[in-house]
């Protein structure tokens, strides 16, 4: 097929396979993908509008076992300087979050081996009963490491959890799903088929997650459509069950290589191959509903363009973020310039909660 042709199908909305969305990633212009990426927006979400949650970043402990090569937020287990945080600094961050009209926490760690397992049931128990917030936590490898603990499978440890009061399951840790690239940057992970394999049980059992992708790993483009195949495969399964569980959304964003040992060696995206790869995300994943912009590792520039390159949501105000911090790259803003960016880029904006449902006017200004 002709790159003309490609285009052609990728705009009446027809499925790419493989081997065309790479000729597409390769060749388009970014003025094409920007207008094939758009109509496939529309297709999922209302043309005027853009949403965006207020939630927080937590990281329960940054103590971890897993010693992922890009990682400058975690610290050994043993090491003094690591941290799990009491209840009362929970509670603190949650009436913070709630004061400025928060609906959840993104909850994750750390994979710290010294917690057991109660422990992962109280703190959701306490955060989703006690504090009234959404509870989008904890990411596969988390999840694994607990069913490793506790002995009970996977489903029975998300159905536990989920009992406690988890909402729903983020995606971190995908990075690029290809074992050549995971075994290079994170080995302990576990290849594509772990973090797979704990969103699939999650699908199961009818919870909800988000997929997501950290690319400039030194993964080739090929490998970046190989990520967005299993993904789109997944979803497809999910789907299928239509018993509520699947992805929510997708997000994607660039290796921040401050203070890790890729520091240097890696060169990062430039903003137009950000906004490619996530027209690309728009185009391939023609089965998720929302792509989020990642203005918080891009700056507020490139993620208002996002939105004309599919984008329809600006992810979190941002209220607390660690790990991307760490390594040296967070913005943040407060809910009037998080307006003021959206309707500067040519939408409303509207707030959501972490399930993509409208927040209650009353709590907004
Ligand atoms: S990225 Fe997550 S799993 Fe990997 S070392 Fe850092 S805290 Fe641990």
């Amino acid at each position: 097929m002709s790159l003309s042709e490609i285009l052609d199908r990728a705009l009446a909305g027809h499925r790419l396979e493989a081997e065309d969305a790479l000729r597409l990633f390769e060749e388009a212009e970014l003025g094409e993908l920007a207008l094939v990426a758009t109509v496939a927006r529309n297709r999922h979400a209302d043309p005027r509008k853009v949403s965006y949650v207020i939630d927080r970043n937590v990281n329960y402990t940054d103590v971890c076992n897993v010693y992922c090569t890009f990682c400058a937020f975690y610290h050994r287990p043993g090491d003094a300087r690591g941290y799990v945080l009491t209840q009362e600094q929970l509670r603190r961050k949650a009436e913070e979050t709630k004061a400025v009209g928060g609906t959840g926490f993104l909850l994750q760690g750390g994979v710290n081996p010294d917690l057991p397992w109660d422990y992962y049931l109280n703190l959701v128990r306490f955060l989703h009963e006690d504090m009234g917030l959404w509870v989008h936590g904890f990411s596969p490898v988390e999840i694994h490491m607990m069913a490793g603990l506790n002995g009970l499978g996977l489903h029975e440890t998300l159905r536990q959890l989920r009992q406690a009061g988890l909402g729903s399951l983020p995606g971190g840790g995908a990075e690029i799903l290809v074992s050549r690239i995971r075994q290079r940057i994170a080995p302990l992970k576990g290849g594509p088929e772990t973090w797979l394999e704990v969103m699939e049980a999650a699908h199961e059992i009818g919870l909800l997650t988000t997929g997501t992708m950290m690319f400039g790993i030194g993964e080739t483009l090929a490998e970046r459509i190989e990520h967005f195949r299993v993904l789109r495969e997944q979803q497809d399964r999910a789907l299928a069950r239509n018993n509520g569980g699947g992805h929510t959304a997708f997000a994607a964003w660039p290796f921040q290589s401050g203070h890790t040992v890729w520091e240097g060696k890696l060169l990062k995206p430039t903003d137009a191959e950000y906004l490619r790869t996530i027209a690309m995300a728009r185009i391939t994943l023609d089965n998720f509903p929302h792509i989020q912009s990642s203005w918080v590792t891009m700056g507020r520039k490139t993620g208002q363009l996002a939105l004309h390159y599919g984008c329809d949501d600006m992810g979190s105000l941002m209220l607390e973020e660690n790990v991307v911090s760490a390594a040296g790259t967070c913005h943040s803003v407060n809910r009037d310039e998080m307006h003021r960016m959206i309707r500067s880029a040519g939408f409303e904006p509207w707030q959501r909660d972490n399930i993509y449902q409208p927040v209650p006017a009353v709590a907004q200004t």
